[in-house]
């Protein structure tokens, strides 16, 4: 197994990290306060090319060709929405309908906490289309901006990553041609565990990234800040906090790497090791960013350092693409060999 670079790999992270030192970080206070969603940096992402990496090739394959595109161009936003009031980790419990009348689909319901809710030109939703047949019955269907009876509702007011837009998404009686059907009818939910597999990554990255902010940022005001006539981190109960928190991330970057150089090998399941990546980035990510606050004392808790709001995003970790306990339900089935 190795986790070295290449040189193009350090070249794509140093362009993103001078990309969100440069245009992301001066803003991230304001976008925050204001729950703005920062449409205006998504052509500059879409020119550097980061927005189709999330796009795996073997999605086109899955149907999603069509919509890899514009989506990757920057053009065009998309979200995936799959939960719903009385359905969220219970995901086979979705009530929202689709009902073929010719050759459409009419859908009724409504979906809860989609990110990208309010700005998505294409929205994958599932709807039940057959109940005798469980969640086999679920199927997966493209939804277009402006669709008659497509529409978000309520923007959620949220505790942390607050720039992302978290909305309802509502269907009354929306007619959906029959080829924005997406993939076979009744497999929405099987096709949704899958993508659940990748995008455990994602959180997982995103959380480890987010604990190694939190990492440099109390390392920086240990090391600035002084106490009794000294710096923080001459105190060994800081020292030791630090390293407790470098090692977490460390661990954390490890099984990130592994479940994402497994994603990378075509044809090898990884259910088992993004579901142990995203739980043990996200668990550890909160205490990490705790910790931070912790070393900032008093100024860990104002908005003036980086501290409270690595504390309030990182939570998300935890609940987003499944809780922790669902991870630890998912890791303990492909241990026991349960379906
Ligand atoms: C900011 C944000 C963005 C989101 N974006 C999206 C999105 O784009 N698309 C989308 O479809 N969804 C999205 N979600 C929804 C997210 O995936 C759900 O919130 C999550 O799956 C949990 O569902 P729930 O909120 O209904 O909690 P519940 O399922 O009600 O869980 C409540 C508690 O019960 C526990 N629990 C539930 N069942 C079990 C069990 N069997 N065993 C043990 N414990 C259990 C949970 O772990 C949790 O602690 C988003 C959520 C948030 C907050």
């Amino acid at each position: 197994m190795e986790f070295s670079f290449t040189e193009e790999q350090q070249q794509l992270r140093r362009s993103v990290r001078e990309f969100s030192e440069g245009e992301i970080a001066p803003h991230v206070m304001e976008w925050d306060e204001a729950s703005h969603f920062p449409m205006e940096i998504m052509p500059k992402l879409a020119e550097m090319g980061l927005l189709g990496v999330i796009f795996p090739e073997q999605y086109g394959g899955a149907g999603l060709g069509y919509i890899e595109y514009p989506l990757a161009s920057g053009k065009a936003i998309g979200a995936w929405s799959l939960t719903e009031p009385e359905a969220g980790s219970d995901a086979g419990g979705t009530r929202t309908t689709a009902v073929r009348v010719g050759n459409h689909w009419v859908l009724n319901g409504a979906k809860t906490f989609t990110t990208n809710g309010h700005y998505a030109d294409y929205c994958v939703a599932m709807a039940v289309t057959d109940k005798s047949n469980g969640s086999h019955g679920i199927s997966a269907f493209v939804l277009e901006k402006g669709m008659k009876g497509f529409r978000p509702g309520k923007k959620e007011n949220k505790l942390g990553m607050r720039a992302s837009d978290t909305s309802e998404v509502i269907f009354n009686d929306c007619c959906v041609p029959q080829e924005n059907l997406l993939g076979a009818e009744g497999e929405g939910f099987t096709g949704s565990l899958k993508i659940l597999d990748g995008g455990r990554i994602s959180i997982a990255a995103l959380a480890l990234g987010m604990a190694q902010g939190a990492l440099e940022a109390a390392t920086k005001y240990a090391k600035q800040r002084k106490q009794f006539g000294q710096p923080i981190s001459d105190f060994q109960s800081v020292q030791f906090k630090l390293a407790d928190m470098a090692t977490q991330v460390e661990a954390a970057r490890l099984l990130v790497y592994q479940a994402a150089w497994l994603a990378d090998k075509k044809d090898v399941r990884f259910t088992r090791e993004s579901s142990m990546a995203k739980l043990f980035a996200s668990e550890i990510a909160v205490q990490v960013a705790n910790e931070c606050v912790q070393i900032h004392g008093g100024y860990g808790f104002i908005k003036d350092y980086p501290a409270e709001k690595y504390y309030r995003d990182v939570k998300l970790c935890t609940i987003g693409e499944g809780t922790s306990e669902i991870q630890k339900l998912v890791i303990a089935r492909q241990l026991l060999g349960k379906k």
